[in-house]
């Protein structure tokens, strides 16, 4: 499992584990940095912060909640970078954030409203210059991106670790999140089990239920990669054609979508998304615009019919 998520972000010889999900693997990925864990000549060593120093996370402003949990769960500040027009983090404004107490720096491969993917490698450049830990918070795009043929994103130079969801887009039961690594800096979280028969544990949960798990295997197992690219460049068509449908509406996209993800902006989204909620149709607002995901069973009829509703509501909204 750890050696095909691997292989997605484009390195299969790695070290991790299965998590309940993305936030899980956000908080093991922060504290295996935190635990001293800074870099010379790109490979790990043991870090620059000392006990008594917090240190802080540099995140994209478009980064998941989690990293709030996080901030709390470790006493850290996280500070949040500006993103640029296409909603991408602003690598000079990374760069103006870190000082000598940051202790990690994180990228999004495929942002939780917009599916963006924020320069990966420019991060990856700034995180060896400095010395600093790299995740790439993949939670929801590494089941999309590399079915699309883009390899700039996982393990890139630079990038120490890659959150990958199969609970998301990977066609398997929550939950189930993995968080791989570059090189073995597990044992950083390890702590003795003594009743164990295992003598340590490093994952943050205890006991835990294996089978979606193992679930997620076999439907990796049974997909395959061709499984994955079919149904993933099915999403892309109909992501497509659900743009272009609002484009007709006069909604335009906020981003093109790089994901199955599409924002397009709409006077009173708010009233809009809620409308459609009432008409038991599942949709978000985020600021002034509708949020879409077109998951694998959003099909070209159902895209028809959300569009000849939408245009009801805009009927009577404008
Ligand atoms: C969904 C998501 C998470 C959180 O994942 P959970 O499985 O809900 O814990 C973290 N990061 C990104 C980018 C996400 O899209």
């Amino acid at each position: 499992m750890v050696k095909r998520v691997g292989e997605l972000a484009g390195n299969s010889k790695t070290w991790g584990f299965a998590t309940t999900g993305g936030t899980e693997s956000n908080i093991q990925a922060m504290r295996v940095a935190k635990k001293g864990v800074a870099k010379k000549e790109g490979k790990l060593s043991k870090g620059k912060l000392g006990k008594s120093e917090k240190g802080n996370i540099v995140v994209p402003e478009s980064a998941h909640f989690s990293f709030d949990k996080i901030s709390d769960l470790l006493g850290v500040e996280i500070r949040r970078a500006p993103l640029d027009e296409d909603l991408r983090v602003d690598v000079g404004g990374v760069e103006e954030l870190v000082d000598d107490n940051t202790f990690a720096m994180v990228g999004i491969a495929g942002t939780t409203e917009y599916g963006q993917v924020d320069p990966i490698e420019e991060l990856g450049k700034i995180a060896d210059e400095r010395g600093i830990f790299l995740h790439v918070d993949a939670a929801f795009g590494g089941f999309v991106l590399p079915f699309l043929g883009r390899r700039d994103w996982g393990f890139v130079k630079g990038v120490d670790s890659v959150s990958i969801d199969p609970h998301k887009m990977g066609f398997s039961t929550i939950p189930c999140g993995v968080l791989v690594f570059r090189e073995n800096v597990m044992d950083r979280l390890a702590v003795d089990t003594p009743y164990l028969t295992h003598r340590s544990q490093y994952t943050l949960t205890g006991t835990r239920a294996g089978g979606s798990v193992v679930g997620a295997y076999a439907v990796m197992r049974h997909l395959g990669w061709e499984g994955y690219t079919k149904i993933v460049k099915e999403c892309m068509r109909i992501t497509h054609l659900m743009k272009e449908g609002c484009e007709e509406l006069g909604l335009e996209p906020v981003i093109e979508p790089v994901c199955n993800v599409l924002c397009v902006r709409c006077d009173r989204a708010e009233d809009v998304k809620n409308e459609l909620m009432r008409r038991n149709w599942y949709v978000s607002a985020v600021g002034e615009a509708i949020r879409m995901v077109m998951m694998p069973h959003v099909s070209e009829r159902t895209v028809e019919e959300f569009l000849r509703e939408l245009k009801d509501i805009l009927r009577k909204y404008n």
